[in-house]
């Protein structure tokens, strides 16, 4: 835990928030200001500031956030209509909290060629 970090209070349990799944790993919890109907972090528990902290010892947990991601997909039932999976990496990257996360978004259309 990373004093004074929102996702690590999240995590926690000292801020309250709606949380979708969570394992020994990761926690996933809806965005307080959805950009789509469908709207989730997905964290690392151990705390990573941004992709920048990402190394060869700790980047196995973004295969399993994108494992859990898809796993969520199918139970929520948007896999067949696809998603965005996004992660802002620093200050020009749009990135607000500096705990690493990944941005579930769906059932907002997109256009794409699927
Ligand atoms: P980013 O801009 O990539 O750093 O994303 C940070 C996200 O955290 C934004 O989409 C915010 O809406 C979201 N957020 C900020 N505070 C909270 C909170 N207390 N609970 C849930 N989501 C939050
Ligand atoms: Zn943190």
């Amino acid at each position: 835990m990373s004093n004074n970090c929102l996702f690590c209070k999240i995590i926690a349990g000292e801020i309250p928030c709606d949380k979708v799944y969570e394992d020994d790993l990761i926690f996933a919890f809806r965005d307080i200001a959805p950009v789509a109907p469908t709207h989730i972090l997905v964290v690392p528990k151990t705390h990573i500031t941004s992709t920048n902290d990402l190394n060869e010892s700790n980047a196995n947990i973004v295969a399993h956030i994108f494992v859990v991601a898809r796993n969520l997909a199918n139970e929520l039932g948007f896999a067949d209509n696809g998603y965005r999976i996004v992660n802002n990496c620093g200050g020009d990257g749009g990135q607000t909290v500096g705990h690493i996360h990944f941005h579930i978004i769906a059932g907002r259309g997109g256009g794409g060629m699927f």
